[in-house]
C-alpha cells in the first residue's frame, strides 16, 4: 500500500534530483490526472478527486528511463499517460505520483509498405498525416500512400500508445477488427520498471500482453503496426425514416464485400436530432426525427453506395470528397464512436451510455429485439465492425437515460439477457471491465516488467492473487505465455 504524504514527499525529491526532466507540478496537474472518467456518473462519483503529485514529460528514452528509475528507487507509483481521452479514469492515479506524460516522445521511426513502427506518443492523426504522404519502398521507389488501420475518433489528439493501452479499435475496424486482432500489432518494445530499466521487444503475439490493462503491466515506448492503404475517403450521410430500413442498409453496406469502406455508424432518432442541437456544425445536415447512417467509402465506391441507398428508400443529407474534408479540417468521424456520446450528453446532461458487443449473424435481430425491448430509455448508435475472427458485426455504444445506478445495471443485464456482451464503462478495475476476470498472462507479464507493483496501482485485481497464479503455474494448474530472457 502506498502512504500519501511519503509519495508526495519522494516526488517533490525526485523532480529536484532530475532537473533536466520537465516537471509540471502547478494547477495543471489537475488537468492531467484527468481522462474522460465523467462520461460515467458512477466513476463521476469516485473518482472526482484524484490527482497525481506531479506530471514529468521525457522526450528521450534516456529521459523516460531517469524519470521511471527514480520513481522504482523511490517507490512512487507511476501511470502513463498519452493524451487522456482514455475512458474509465485509465490514467487516473488511485495512489497519486508522478504522471509518465508520453505525448512529447512522438516519432515516426521508420514506414515501410505495410508496416510502421512509432514511439508511443505519436498522436495518431500525426502518424496518418505522415504515412498518407507516400512511404518509401524496397530500393527507395515510391510505395504508396498507407494509414492507419483502425483509429479512435479521437485520433486528432489520442496517441497511438493510448490506444494500444487503453483502447479497442473505432474507424477502420469494419476492415480489420479490433486492434487486438492478429496481425495488427506486430511488436512492442517495453520498459522495466526497476531501479535500472532494461527495455525488451515483444513480437506477436506476446506483443498483445500489454494490451488493453490501462498501463499496469508495462510500460509501452514503441509500437510496430500493419497498415492499411490510404484511399480518398468520401464522407456521407444517409438519413431513413424507419429504423429497419436504416439498419438494413448499414448492415449490408457493412457487408458488401465490393465496396470499399472504412466506417459505417447507426444512430437511431433521435440521436440526430441531439447531434444537429449539439453544434452549429451538424445543423441542417440530417432530416429531424430521422434515423441516420454515417459511412465512410473510397470515393471511387460512391456510385455503388447510391445504388444500396437507394434499394433501401435512404436520403443522402450530407456528402463530402476527401478534398472536402481536409481542407475544411471536419470530419464526420467526430460524431462516431463516443464522440457521439460526447455531443449527446452537451445536449442531455442525464445522458450516459453502456458499451456493446453484438452476436455475429444475430446483430441485426438483437438490435431490434433490444430497441423494442428498451423503448425510449436506450438510444440505439451501432458501429459496425469485423470480429477478430472476421465475421461481420457491430459494437453498441447505446446512449442510456441514467435513472440510478441499480437502473444502469439492469439494463446492462437485459442486454446479456439477450445474449449481447458488455464491456462496463462504469469501473475503473481492468478485470470489471472488457476484460471479465484474472488473466494470468497479464499478471505475469506485470511481475516481470513492474515487479514492486509500481505502474497504475489498484487497477489491476490479478495483481492481489499473484503468489497464487504463480504457484498455480508451478504446479502445472496453468500455464503461462513465455516471454523472451530479459
Ligand atoms: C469522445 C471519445 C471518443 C472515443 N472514441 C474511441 C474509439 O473510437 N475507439 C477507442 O478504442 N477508444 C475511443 N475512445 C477512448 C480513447 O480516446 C482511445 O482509446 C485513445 O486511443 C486513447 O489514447 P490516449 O493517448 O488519449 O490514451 P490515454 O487516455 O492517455 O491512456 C489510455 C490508457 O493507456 C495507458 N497508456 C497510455 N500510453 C501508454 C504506454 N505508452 N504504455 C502503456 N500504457 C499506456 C494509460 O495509462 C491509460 O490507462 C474515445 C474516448 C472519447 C472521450
Amino acid at each position: 500500500m502506498f502512504d500519501r504524504t511519503r509519495t508526495q514527499q519522494a516526488t517533490a525529491a525526485l523532480a529536484t534530483e532530475l532537473p533536466g526532466l520537465e516537471w509540471i507540478t502547478d494547477s495543471r496537474v489537475e488537468r492531467l490526472s484527468q481522462d474522460f472518467y465523467w462520461f460515467s456518473p458512477v466513476l463521476k462519483r469516485q473518482l472526482a478527486e484524484l490527482r497525481a503529485d506531479a506530471v514529468v514529460r521525457p522526450r528521450t528514452e534516456d529521459e523516460i528511463r531517469a524519470a521511471v528509475a527514480g520513481c522504482a528507487r523511490a517507490g512512487i507509483p507511476i501511470t502513463v499517460r498519452g493524451s487522456g481521452t482514455g475512458n474509465y479514469g485509465q490514467c487516473m492515479p488511485l495512489h497519486g505520483g508522478v504522471i509518465l506524460d508520453l505525448s512529447a516522445y512522438n516519432r515516426l521511426l521508420w514506414a515501410k509498405p505495410g508496416v510502421a513502427r512509432a514511439q508511443a506518443g505519436i498522436r495518431m492523426m500525426e502518424m496518418d498525416r505522415q504515412l498518407q504522404q507516400g512511404v518509401a519502398g524496397p530500393d527507395g521507389r515510391p510505395g504508396g500512400a498507407w494509414e492507419l488501420r483502425c483509429v479512435p475518433s479521437t485520433f486528432r489528439s489520442a496517441t497511438l500508445g493510448g490506444l494500444y493501452g487503453g483502447g479497442f479499435g473505432g474507424v477502420g475496424s469494419i476492415n480489420y477488427g479490433p486492434l487486438a486482432s492478429t496481425g495488427n500489432v506486430l511488436g512492442v518494445k517495453a520498459m522495466t520498471v526497476e531501479p535500472e530499466p532494461k527495455t525488451v521487444e515483444l513480437r506477436a503475439p506476446e506483443a498483445l500482453l500489454l494490451h488493453h490493462v490501462y498501463g499496469t503491466n508495462g510500460l509501452v515506448l514503441e509500437l510496430e503496426v500493419a497498415l492499411a492503404p490510404a484511399h480518398p475517403w468520401l464522407e456521407a450521410i444517409v438519413c431513413f425514416d424507419g429504423f429497419d430500413e436504416a439498419i438494413g442498409f448499414a448492415d449490408a453496406l457493412a457487408s458488401a464485400p465490393g465496396i470499399v469502406k472504412k466506417s459505417v455508424t447507426l444512430l437511431a432518432a433521435p440521436i440526430p436530432d441531439l447531434l444537429m442541437a449539439a453544434t452549429p456544425l451538424m445543423a441542417g445536415s440530417m432530416n429531424p426525427g430521422s434515423h441516420a447512417v454515417f459511412v465512410l467509402v473510397a470515393e471511387f465506391a460512391e456510385p455503388a453506395l447510391q445504388q444500396l441507398v437507394a434499394e433501401f428508400g435512404g436520403g443522402v443529407t450530407l456528402r463530402k470528397t476527401a478534398e472536402e474534408v481536409t481542407r475544411s479540417n471536419r470530419t464526420i468521424v467526430e460524431y462516431t464512436w463516443n464522440h457521439t456520446t460526447l455531443h449527446a450528453m452537451k445536449v442531455d446532461k442525464s445522458l450516459t451510455y453502456i458499451q456493446s458487443g453484438y452476436d455475429a449473424g444475430r446483430h441485426v435481430a438483437q438490435a431490434k429485439a433490444l430497441r423494442e425491448r428498451l423503448g425510449d430509455e436506450v438510444l440505439v448508435h451501432l458501429e459496425f465492425i469485423r470480429t477478430k475472427e472476421g465475421a461481420m458485426n457491430c459494437s453498441g455504444l447505446q446512449l442510456v437515460r441514467y435513472r440510478d445506478d441499480e437502473r444502469l445495471d439492469e439494463i446492462m443485464r437485459i442486454h446479456r439477457d439477450h445474449g449481447v456482451f458488455i464491456a462496463n464503462p462504469h469501473v475503473y478495475i481492468v478485470e470489471d471491465g472488457k476484460q471479465g476476470q484474472v488473466n494470468p498472462d497479464v499478471v505475469a507479464t506485470k511481475m516481470r516488467f513492474d515487479p514492486a507493483g509500481l505502474l497504475n496501482p489498484g487497477k489491476l485485481r490479478g495483481w492481489e492473487v499473484r503468489e497464487q497464479i504463480m504457484a498455480d503455474a508451478a504446479a502445472g494448474r496453468v500455464s503461462l505465455a513465455t516471454l523472451p530472457r530479459f
